[in-house]
């Protein structure tokens, strides 16, 4: 019986089974907090969860997470449901941007987040500005609350990324939770957990979300977003323990990326300086900084798999689809020191990651290797 339920509790959500097991529990013996706060580190689910929570709190079909497809649960998901509000960064309105046009790119970016918990918002290109949480955001909380529901049920606000509120957005936020209204629920979500006022986080019940087991991950890529199991397996590994991450990868081309990777293995191992160069002038043209991160990190996932293949683990390899090519690879270069050769890698990605001049990392890379 257990299990069966466990099943189909909040089955929106990749993995969280404890914190699945917390939430429902209080769900069924009724005994919901004023408010929430998930944590947990980028790409574990927290805003997914919550908005599971927020469904299943109005869903027509009592199931708890949300079934997704009731009347109330499809209002909820369309942000057109009077009992759920969502409230997340947002950059300023450009001065050359009209009102209208301006609360049309927000509408669009807060479904697509509904939509897809997992996936990060994005205002660029049309506004640039650092995305914060106002105090009219907050206000604009505070009036919902005094209006009359018209139905059976909580009035949910999910703030996501609290952590961005403004100061007195989160004082005011904070007068609200100090006298909380009935029957209202406010999740508040966020991975910087020391950002908070400590004032605010003692208002909540704190949920701490675990990191996604790659089974999880590749399950839900499998599963939700169609992947085939092996490209899954892959993604999960790379994605180390973000389900975010590995869905940017999946949609952001890592095939060719792996290409890259490999290209410039490849041209490392070359003794021509010549051909060094080239292979590092092409990857700086066709690579921009976070693709030049992503490229090193499949160069360490196939220095990796080189490793295994040499211990002659090939069923354990991750870049299972290139299997032939890495073989290969593997004997043409049999005295390759792969340790090293992986310290080097990592050094050029923390490099990056401290913006470090490309292409010296390049060419600091070129000859470690
Ligand atoms: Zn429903």
């Amino acid at each position: 019986m257990a299990e069966i339920e466990k099943k189909i509790l909040f089955e929106r959500v990749a993995g969280q089974d404890r914190v699945k097991g917390i939430l429902a529990s209080s769900l069924e013996k009724n005994r919901l907090a004023h408010a929430y706060l998930f944590t947990g580190p980028p790409g574990t689910g927290k805003d997914a969860l919550a908005v599971s929570m927020a469904l299943g709190l109005n869903c027509e079909n009592g199931t708890i997470g949300g079934c997704g497809i009731c009347a109330s649960c499809s209002r909820a998901l369309r942000l057109e449901d009077p009992a759920f509000h969502f409230i997340h960064p947002v950059p300023t309105r450009p001065k050359s941007m009209k009102e209208e046009k301006y609360q049309e790119i927000l509408r669009e970016r807060a479904m697509a987040r509904i939509a897809n918990p997992y996936k990060p918002v994005n205002f660029s290109p049309e506004m640039t500005t650092l995305p914060v949480i106002g105090i009219d955001q907050i206000r604009g909380m505070k009036q919902e609350t005094r209006l009359m529901l018209f139905k059976k049920g909580y009035r949910v606000f999910l703030v996501s990324q609290a952590e961005k509120m403004t100061l007195p957005a989160a004082n005011s936020l904070l007068k609200l939770l100090e006298e909380p209204p009935e029957d209202t629920v406010i999740i508040l979500t966020t991975s910087v957990f020391g950002q908070l006022l400590p004032t605010l986080v003692s208002r909540c019940q704190h949920i701490q979300l675990d990191m996604l087991r790659e089974k999880e991950i590749a399950d839900a890529l499998t599963v939700r977003w169609n992947a085939e199991p092996d490209k899954a397996r892959f993604l999960a590994k790379a994605g180390g323990g973000s389900l975010q991450r590995a869905l940017e990868l999946f949609e952001g081309n890592f095939e060719q990326k792996r290409e890259l990777a490999l290209e410039l293995l490849e041209a490392m191992l070359e003794t021509d300086p010549v051909v060094q160069l080239d292979a590092t002038e092409s990857l700086m043209k066709n690579a921009e900084k976070t693709e030049v991160q992503d490229i090193l990190q499949m160069l360490l996932m196939l220095l990796r798999d080189l490793q295994t293949i040499r211990l002659g683990l090939t069923d354990r390899i991750l870049n299972a689809d290139c299997l032939m090519k890495l073989q290969e690879f593997s004997d043409r270069y049999p005295d390759l020191d792969l340790n090293r050769a992986a310290r080097s890698v990592f050094r050029a990605i923390d490099f990056v990651q401290k913006n470090v001049y490309l292409p010296l990392i390049l060419s600091s890379l070129n000859q470690t290797l």
